[in-house]
């Protein structure tokens, strides 16, 4: 997916919820969440406290499951874990800041605390706070298990029996576009979709199981007020909610599309602290929120860890998913409409739908990129620049892919009859060449499938039978039957 899309899966309604009033200061209180079981639903309240001119102010974010759900000592850690995670879009209002939490295992520990730093270091040094962001943990908030309601008349439903089957989380690009296709029994579902992932579900032929996500009116007021503001670790969150579902639906496993190279930091300071825009997606995150997600039973893991982002695009294209994605985080822009976010197409322009096209590219027809982005994007002077940047030592805060993989791309295209002579390919096909060999590799190296002996055993088949995929892609480079292609 992007299930990962900065800002996407923060919807705010229009409530006209009074402004507070600044100064609005710290500590951070986590409050008692609560389970609300309805006929049409679940509603899961997660309140959060902080400090306003006025006095204490009360921040709560608010998760409706389609389905009632039957609660189960699963239901509430799930709960409680998205509590936990949920908190730091509020947090970062005031951060750094003590943050008051029940007392958690040690699980939860590792992973707020680095959620709450590292996931949250790309808005620190973008609003010029230090790096690492520290963490205060104050465990005294007394016992906040859940409390939960069942309405009247209302038979609790959900799940009976043992789990069994997937959950598949859609952000409507190529990741998860990928692992629905190699998960054809997996329950598709989003957070606040929007038509790009509604478009990929129906393109897949499979409905779309829709969790709305609503942010506390206040923190919108907030942020006009001008509290600092940024991108926050929503992998993290987004994975919270889908854990939460599956125990809701009685799915056993949550099945993610995160890959390798969601591992490289966007920038490391001169102090050498790393600082990485997809710090949720990386694989330390993966360990410590599989850890955390331990007591709800569920499975939650990602197939694509083994895959470059050149490798998934390759894959992507050689399925014939291309025409269906949407790669683009402008489309998820939900506070300021954007003509991507309106038409629900990619922009065009941004460094991740740069990104994205030159990673479908090699397994892809140039007509089939401009076709799916308005424009022949890599045969544009004014694209060779946003194309450098993804090998810079600064990476754009986008999800862009490794450095090093991006000059592969490029590389692997000066070699292609149809792309060699684009613009931005014919450009910097030397500089390209000269960034890998300054580390002495080479570009067929990151169409390579790595090892898949981390996934779970019944996936991993599935997941080594990508190999003939891209090796298809691989054999066209520069083959001979590629002109009639
Ligand atoms: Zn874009």
């Amino acid at each position: 997916m992007d299930p990962t899309a900065p800002s996407s899966q923060e919807t705010e309604p229009n409530v006209n919820a009074p402004a507070p009033r600044l100064p609005i200061s710290g500590p951070f209180e986590f409050l008692r969440p609560s389970v609300e079981v309805g006929p049409q639903g679940t509603r899961v309240s997660l309140p959060y406290r902080i400090t306003s001119a006025e006095g204490p102010l009360e921040l709560t974010e608010v998760v409706q499951l389609p389905v009632p759900a039957t609660v189960s000592d699963e239901l509430l850690a799930a709960v409680r874990v998205l509590h936990l995670f949920a908190g730091v879009s509020y947090y970062k209002a005031v951060a750094p800041t003590a943050l008051v939490v029940p007392r958690l295992s040690q699980a939860e520990r590792a992973a707020v605390t680095a959620l709450y730093d590292s996931g949250l270091r790309e808005f620190a040094y973008r609003n010029g706070f230090d790096v690492p962001l520290p963490v205060e943990l104050v465990e005294d908030a007394g016992d906040l298990s859940p409390v939960h309601h069942l309405a009247a008349g209302v038979e609790a439903g959900g799940s009976t029996g043992a789990p069994s089957g997937a959950l598949v989380p859609v952000g409507g690009g190529k990741d998860s576009a990928l692992v629905a296709s190699l998960v054809p029994d997996g329950r598709l579902f989003s957070v606040n979709p929007v038509g790009a992932q509604v478009h990929l579900a129906e393109a897949l032929g499979r409905p779309l199981l829709a969790v709305t996500r609503t942010l506390a009116p206040e923190l919108r007021h907030l942020v006009a007020a001008g509290v600092p503001n940024g991108h926050v670790p929503v992998t993290a969150i987004t994975s919270a909610v889908a854990v939460l579902t599956a125990v809701a639906v009685g799915a056993a496993d949550v099945v993610m599309g995160i890959e390798r190279s969601a591992d490289e930091p966007s920038l490391v300071t001169p102090d050498g602290v790393p600082v990485n825009h997809q710090y949720s997606k990386s694989s330390e995150a993966e360990r410590l929120l599989q850890a955390a997600f331990e007591p709800t039973g569920v499975r939650w893991f990602s197939l694509l860890r083994p895959l470059t982002e050149l490798a998934i695009g390759a894959a992507v294209a050689a399925r014939g998913l291309g025409a269906d994605i949407v790669s683009c985080n402008r489309v998820f822009t939900v506070w300021n409409e954007t003509t991507a976010s309106r038409t629900q197409k990619a922009c065009g322009e941004c460094a991740k739908c740069l990104f994205t096209a030159l990673m479908l590219a090699p397994g892809s027809e140039p007509e089939a990129i401009a076709t799916q982005y308005g424009s022949a994007l890599l045969d544009r002077t004014d694209h060779v620049d946003g194309v450098r940047e993804l090998w810079s030592d600064e990476k754009p805060f986008d999800c862009v892919g490794e450095r090093h993989e991006s000059a592969a791309a490029v590389s692997l295209l000066a070699d292609l009859p149809g792309w060699s002579h684009q613009e931005v390919i014919s450009t910097l096909r030397d500089e390209a060449r000269r960034v890998l060999a300054a580390d002495r590799l080479e570009a067929g190296r990151f169409l390579e499938i790595g090892p898949v002996d981390d996934l779970p055993a019944e996936y991993r088949q599935r997941v080594a039978d990508l190999r003939a995929d891209v090796a298809a892609v691989v054999a066209s480079v520069g083959g001979p039957d590629r002109g009639s292609r």
